[in-house]
């Protein structure tokens, strides 16, 4: 019951086979010197004040550099605090008084690392040595099951950051539920390409954590570069990928005989953090043939809740169903279940994706995977019955899978009307002169909020306020009808894929 132990137990089966190609730095680590990196790196850790508890923020980016640290924190019984090299100073300064780590790992040239780490009595570390000397003496792993190995801090994109708190049993539990899917999503044959940030508890845990928990190759690249990860996906033979939508769309912007070629040697996709919009998912298909498998999860779940079939008919729009030993039920507002009347007609699934008149509800999850509250208390965590509810509204199809409406925060209200972005946002989909769009609420004069659209054009076409009008007038009820349209060249996402909501609504 100790995260460390599966790269111990990697190293003691398949000690020659590649676990991690950092593809920036040209290093590959085998399971072997993976362990005797992470080794060393515990034992240094500790030596500079993080004992048992103490919390390591590690601000690094995609590297095996970042993958010793977080390892090593976790062998030496510490709490690995993953962080984001592009986070500001503000913002690592938050997160630097919130938990207040005994020793920050950084780069040499992070100047905000430099300026925020030892004014507060922390250690500032150089990143690891990868080849440590094989000399160095084992370390003994401490801790395990109860105690907290990972204080991931969620984006933000709600409110301020907060920490949650996964102990070493909770991650492991949502380790063997993904693992326990069937087909398996990793292999120990894979060669599984994160270009993901692995400060987020995507890329770390469903990413790092399942390839280390099947004993499967991590390849990993720093930034999402279209063209660069095309090269690395036929360099590295990658298997598989995981990512968020906007990965995927980035890579149709490939010639499509380019992109065909790249992913020749993919058997599987796998996206998540973000919903899926049905026509990427559809373009993408069509060019290489692969389908995406969405799953759905958050950080407080460690962080996967639910998953589409592997090999099943991809079912656009729907984020699958709970992984063996995750209940899901959806609840109202004060966490009372809701009763489900109506059972979707399988032929009109399309429409009732984004009706929120059909039995939909907050999502509420149970299972050994979920955290144990916020940093530093653990309040917020499940209630009594172990229930967490989360944020997400969404409803369950007659096939018992889960469709995602909206988050219950992106809710707009106009007129006392309720408005889910989403339900807007598929509608301006169809236009094909739309690239991307994102709608958020503004505040109103008159009607309280109102309904704002940021549109990206596709390339080339033409596209005016008016028409974008007339397409949802005739499609939306008058109060879902954008009052405020803009048109943007990208719209601002977080490192996560995510649209920055926030920043649209000018609240940011
Ligand atoms: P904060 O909670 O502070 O805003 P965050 O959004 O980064 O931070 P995460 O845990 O990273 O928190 O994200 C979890 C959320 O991402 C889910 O609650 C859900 O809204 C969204 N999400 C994840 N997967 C999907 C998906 N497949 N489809 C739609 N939304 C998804």
């Amino acid at each position: 019951h100790h995260l460390a132990e599966l790269v111990a137990r990697a190293a003691r089966s398949t000690p020659d086979l590649p676990a991690v190609v950092d593809v920036t730095s040209g290093v590959t680590l085998t399971w072997a010197k993976f362990d005797a990196a992470v080794n060393a790196e515990a034992g240094r850790l500790r030596e500079a004040g993080a004992g048992a508890g103490e919390r390591v923020l590690v601000r690094l980016g995609n590297s095996a550099a970042f993958c010793v640290s977080v390892l090593g924190a976790l062998r030496a019984g510490a709490v690995s605090v993953p962080f984001g090299p592009v986070a500001v100073a503000r913002e690592l300064e938050i997160v630097l008084d919130d938990c207040r780590p005994a020793v920050v790992v950084a780069a040499e040239g992070d100047d905000a690392a430099h300026r925020c780490g030892p004014p507060r009595g922390a250690a500032l570390l150089p990143p690891p040595d990868l080849r440590p000397d094989p000399a160095t003496p084992a370390v003994d792993a401490v801790g395990g099951g109860e105690d907290l190995a990972l204080l991931i801090y969620t984006s933000g994109t709600t409110g301020s950051p907060r920490g949650v708190q996964l102990t070493h049993r909770a991650v492991l539990a949502n380790r063997e539920q993904t693992a326990a899917l069937r087909p398996a999503p990793v292999l120990p044959v894979d060669r599984v390409l994160l270009s993901i940030p692995l400060f987020h508890v995507f890329g770390l845990a469903a990413g790092l954590l399942q390839a280390c928990w099947a004993g499967a190759t991590t390849v990993l690249t720093e930034r999402f570069d279209p063209a660069h990860v095309a090269d690395v996906l036929v360099r590295e033979r990658v298997s598989g990928m995981a990512g968020v939508p906007s990965m995927f769309r980035a890579l149709l912007e490939l010639p499509p005989e380019e992109l065909r070629a790249a992913t020749a040697g993919v058997r599987l996709c796998t996206s998540g953090g973000a919903p899926l919009p049905a026509q990427w998912l559809d373009e993408f298909r069509t060019v290489t043939g692969l389908p995406i498998y969405e799953g759905y999860g958050l950080t407080e779940a460690g962080p996967v809740l639910t998953m589409n079939e592997i090999g099943g008919p991809p079912k656009p729009g729907s984020v699958g169903r709970p992984l063996p030993g995750v209940e899901l039920r959806l609840v109202d507002r004060e966490g009372r279940p809701i009763e489900v009347q109506h059972e979707p007609d399988p032929e009109d699934i399309d429409e009732d994706i984004s009706d929120p008149a059909h039995d939909t509800g907050l999502v509420a999850v149970r299972g050994p995977n979920l955290f144990s509250g916020y940093w530093p208390d653990g309040e917020g965590g499940p209630d009594a019955d172990g229930w967490f509810r989360t944020a997400d509204v969404g409803f369950l199809d007659h096939d018992g899978d889960l469709h995602l409406v909206d988050r219950s925060s992106d809710l707009v209200i106009v007129n006392g009307f309720n408005v889910y972005p989403r339900e807007v946002e598929n509608v301006l989909a169809e236009l094909s002169a739309v690239a991307e769009a994102a709608v958020v609420g503004v505040p109103d004069e008159n009607t309280g909020e109102a309904v704002k659209a940021v549109l990206v054009r596709a390339e080339g076409a033409e596209l005016t306020k008016d028409d974008v009008r007339a397409h949802c007038t005739e499609r939306l009820a008058r109060f879902k009808v954008p009052s405020v349209i803009e048109f943007t060249d990208a719209l601002p996402r977080t490192p996560t894929g995510k649209v920055a909501r926030r920043q649209l609504a000018g609240r940011s």
